[in-house]
């Protein structure tokens, strides 16, 4: 195996853009990607709408075995890392293979949070993160008359939605009363809910995690009921199934012991360099200035500076010459959050909740479902808000990141782009 390899441990969502980012002409003999999954590399986000019957495999999967080849990239399936011995620039595979690395980006991406409670080691207590959770879901459908999904952000929601529209009954339980509430506000979140409940899932905000403490489970190991504290009042769900959606935990744990620094996640500068030389981190099991990460927007953006740093670095055929001042370099920025349900749009951004200093515009119809609220300070919007009605979202965001001084249009704002060009 030539020594002349980049190695990505990793065949995620920021692994497969760096590759894109890359290119063809990329400096490396040999890029080897290796996965702990079984499988291919599918886009991750899809999970949601495949979960609903609403796509295919196939159709979420993006490269075929000759666009691989073109980029001179081998996929080692069925591979876990467990240690990278930094020393000497290889790694360390579960199975005893080794590889040698000129360059390595650690993209192990993070896990579900499944927190340790009664019985939340069953058989039948799953996350929502790959495929294989998907296929536990879809394989458990003929016999499942219950599901319960608990936490109701992004994740939750279209697990919710998800598993509903093939006929299951669904209980989603969320801690905070507001669904969502890492995007949404209280009015927001009601419209969300009201569409929920016309689907006939039944939501259960408000619940304090700390009584939610009992997953009862048979001699089979399977959930059987899950016990939640509403308002003081313990009430039996009874359930073949529960997936946890309560939040993610980045992969650094080869990184820790390979003796990278991390805190939260792999701690990265802004080139995406971790504390040692030729490792790089990307993703969701990097952190970057305090930060960690949950979307893909950012991640897209911290691999076309990997791609950028690598080529500089290890120098490029075809781009010989990347003047050291023009290097790209990481920075935060807001981006737009979509939720995947079909038949549910809402779309947010930045801040969604006023403060002392920021003025509020907002437009309000429950009867059609439509709510849009802006936020503003000193003229220039700082967030904004879309339920019902998100078809001029991506340009409120344009607003936002361009830091646009709205107050000649701001009489129109809440109506959309049309009504303010008039
Ligand atoms: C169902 C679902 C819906 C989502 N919807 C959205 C959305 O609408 N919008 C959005 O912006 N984001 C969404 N996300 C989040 C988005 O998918 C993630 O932000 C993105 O996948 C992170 O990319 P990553 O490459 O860091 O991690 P991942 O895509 O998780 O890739 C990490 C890979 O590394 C592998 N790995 C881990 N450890 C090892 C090891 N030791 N050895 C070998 N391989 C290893 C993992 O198995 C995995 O294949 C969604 C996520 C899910 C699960």
């Amino acid at each position: 195996m030539s020594s002349n390899s980049l190695v990505i441990i990793g065949n995620g969502m920021a692994s497969n853009r760096v590759l894109e980012e890359l290119g063809t002409d990329h400096p490396f003999h040999t890029i080897h990607v290796l996965s702990d999954e079984a499988i291919a590399h599918y886009n991750r986000i899809m999970l949601s709408p495949l979960l609903g019957g609403e796509t295919s495999l196939e159709a979420i999967t993006p490269h075929q075995p000759d666009w691989y080849d073109e980029h001179r990239v081998r996929i080692h399936l069925n591979t876990r890392v467990d240690f990278i011995n930094v020393q000497e620039q290889r790694v360390v595979c579960s199975d005893g293979a080794e590889f040698p690395y000129q360059a390595l980006i650690i993209a192990t991406g993070s896990r579900s949070f499944i927190p340790a409670m009664n019985g939340s080691d069953a058989d039948n207590v799953i996350g929502f993160r790959a495929m294989s959770d998907v296929d536990v879901m879809l394989r458990q459908l003929p016999a499942m008359r219950h599901a319960t999904v608990i936490g109701a952000g992004l994740l939750g929601v279209e697990a919710a939605t998800g598993l509903r529209s093939h006929g299951v009954d669904v209980t989603l339980i969320h801690r905070n009363p507001v669904l969502m509430n890492r995007q949404l506000d209280a009015t927001a979140s009601s419209l969300l809910e009201a569409e929920l409940i016309r689907r006939d899932i039944d939501v259960k905000a408000g619940c304090n995690p700390h009584t939610m403490q009992e997953i009862q489970r048979d001699q089979q190991r399977l959930v059987t009921s899950v016990t939640v504290n509403i308002e003081g009042h313990d009430q039996c769900v009874m359930t073949d199934l529960v997936v946890f959606a309560t939040g993610i935990t980045p992969n650094k744990e080869i990184a820790a012991i390979s003796g990278l620094t991390c805190n939260h996640g792999i701690v990265v500068n802004n080139r995406m360099q971790t504390s040692a030389g030729h490792i790089y981190a990307l993703g969701e099991c990097c952190e970057f200035d305090g930060n960690t990460y949950g979307l893909v927007a950012p991640i897209w953006d911290q691999a076309k500076v990997l791609a950028d740093t690598l080529l500089r670095q290890y120098g490029s055929a075809a781009t010989p010459e990347r003047p050291q001042d023009k290097s790209a370099h990481y920075t935060e920025r807001q981006h737009l959050t979509k939720l995947k349900v079909s038949g549910v749009d809402i779309h947010s951004i930045g801040q969604y909740e006023a403060d002392d200093d920021t003025e509020v515009l907002q437009l309000l119809d429950r009867y059609d479902g439509v709510y849009r609220k802006v936020l503003l300070k000193q003229n220039k919007v700082v967030g904004a808000l879309f339920v019902g009605d998100v078809s001029d979202s991506s340009w409120y965001h344009e607003l936002m990141t361009d830091d646009c001084d709205v107050g000649d249009i701001r009489v129109n704002l809440l109506f959309g782009r049309t009504a303010c060009a008039r």
